[in-house]
């Protein structure tokens, strides 16, 4: 047998800088602008804003319900400021099903209780309650910076954001210094730091007479914002990473970055659906909110939200929800996680995704037996596997880890549930979960090329 022949049996993934040296130029300013994306939308609520900003400015309008609207109108409908759904019609009628991505971006994070502050041994802190899956004692020891709203009893509701701009002061857990460490370093790595000590301090200075640290953060907070105590109550404030995307590794081939899962999915499918001028099937771009908590909620995908949209558009062209669902295909566009040589063990390597070795297709999730996995059928993956071969996507197969290691699941079952075909794509990364979490360029300008590959599907 000769060396092509051999070749052509053979299956190989491809590196997506190797296959395309000529458009590195392309693929890193791609990357600045997904930075300016993942730097300035830390929460599901910024993520929303930026992307009714984003599409505003490329002429798309927001949704009013009964307004008969044309092949290559351009709309979006807002959530309850979490969650957004674009939409550019279609020159077919909704009957023909429509092209749907959606990509969440809610990330692990560190949410303040509802009576957050207090005060112990002269340090004045906040407690918090954790969102998402995350290593506890990875949130400790590394600048914070605070986000959210706050609606106030007097009817205002104030937006907060301390931490980012680099004047700013940050917020801080502490870790227990090594040498009188010896109880802590005996624990597992889950109990090192616990739930309950994950404690953000935000001052300490008494300047009162009650020599009291948190009256006098009180006292600022009034001066700030003109709230009280009771008013944080009533307040959505979250503790994240407050660290800027940066770039990787000498040739700068990377980016990290806080939030990558899953925003690093959201923005292709935002960018793409912006870049299109007209298509057959109705394209649909979706930024989801609580996935990273079983997608529950009314800014969820378990909200029947995404469905009455639906039904709304299809009662404008006087066509069946139903028929339209079966008819339709989705990419549930979340991250995978990525092969890490570090942690060998906790992988199996022929059926693990790569960095740089394209988007990453994943028929299944799940864990135990495929449990809970919405499990894509051989057909959708051939089809989708053929529409990104077609467009010079590079694409790669794979699942989280070794069977039996953990798992995970994503949207793609509750899109099966409107009877609508999904299957996961997205950008492999490392350190998913993290503070800081590694993705490469070349993936995420792949996961841009496949949104543009569905939209535009024949
Ligand atoms: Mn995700
Ligand atoms: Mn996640």
């Amino acid at each position: 047998m000769t060396t092509e022949e051999a070749k052509n049996l053979l299956y190989k993934r491809e590196s997506v800088y190797a296959r395309y040296p000529e458009a590195v130029g392309e693929i890193f300013q791609y990357a600045n602008g997904y930075r300016k994306f993942i730097d300035s939308a830390k929460t599901e609520r910024e993520a929303t804003a930026f992307a009714v900003k984003y599409a505003a400015e490329r002429g798309f309008v927001p949704y009013e319900k009964g307004k008969k609207y044309k092949a290559g109108d351009k709309i979006y409908y807002v959530n309850r400021q979490k969650s957004i759904y674009l939409t550019v019609i279609g020159e077919e009628s909704l009957d023909r099903g429509c092209s749907i991505i959606v990509a969440h971006t809610d990330s692990p994070r560190l949410d303040l209780k509802q009576i957050p502050m207090y005060e112990d041994s002269g340090i004045s802190y906040f407690k918090t309650h954790y969102y998402g899956g995350i290593k506890k004692y990875q949130w400790a020891a590394i600048p914070l910076a605070l986000h959210g709203v706050i609606c106030t009893k007097d009817g205002r509701k104030i937006d907060v954001s301390v931490g980012e701009d680099e004047n700013d002061p940050v917020f801080y857990i502490s870790d227990l210094m090594p040498h009188i460490s010896k109880d802590q370093m005996e624990k597992k790595l889950s109990e090192g730091i616990t739930g309950e000590g994950l404690n953000i301090i935000n001052g300490v200075m008494a300047l009162n007479e009650d020599n009291s640290a948190k009256l006098y953060i009180l006292t600022l907070l009034n001066e700030k914002y003109g709230i009280t105590e009771r008013d944080l109550i009533t307040a959505e404030l979250t503790a994240v990473p407050a660290l800027k995307s940066r770039e990787v590794g000498f040739d700068r081939s990377m980016i990290a970055a806080y939030g990558h899962d899953d925003r690093v999915c959201a923005y292709p499918a935002l960018t793409a659906i912006c870049a299109l001028s007209g298509v057959k099937r109705t394209a649909i771009a979706m930024f989801a909110d609580k996935e990273e908590i079983g997608s529950e909620g009314v800014t969820g995908l378990r909200s029947a939200s995404f469905a009455h949209f639906l039904t709304s558009l299809c009662e404008m062209q006087n066509a069946d929800m139903k028929t339209c669902c079966a008819n339709s295909i989705c990419f549930s566009a979340d991250v995978g996680g990525a092969y890490d040589p570090c942690f060998a063990d906790a992988y199996e390597k022929n059926n693990s995704s790569y960095l740089d070795r394209g988007v990453v297709v994943t028929k299944y999730t799940g864990s135990r037996g495929k449990g809970g996995a919405s499990d894509a059928s051989a057909e959708l993956v051939a089809r989708v596997a053929k529409l990104l071969d077609d467009n010079g996507v590079v694409w790669q197969t794979g699942e989280y880890g070794k069977v039996d290691q953990g798992g995970t699941g994503t949207v793609a079952t509750e899109i099966a549930m409107l009877n609508i075909d999904v299957i996961d794509v997205g950008v492999p990364l490392l350190s998913m979960h993290a503070p800081f979490e590694l993705a490469s360029k070349s993936d995420i300008y792949m996961m841009y090329k496949a949104c543009l590959a569905l939209y535009n599907e024949k």
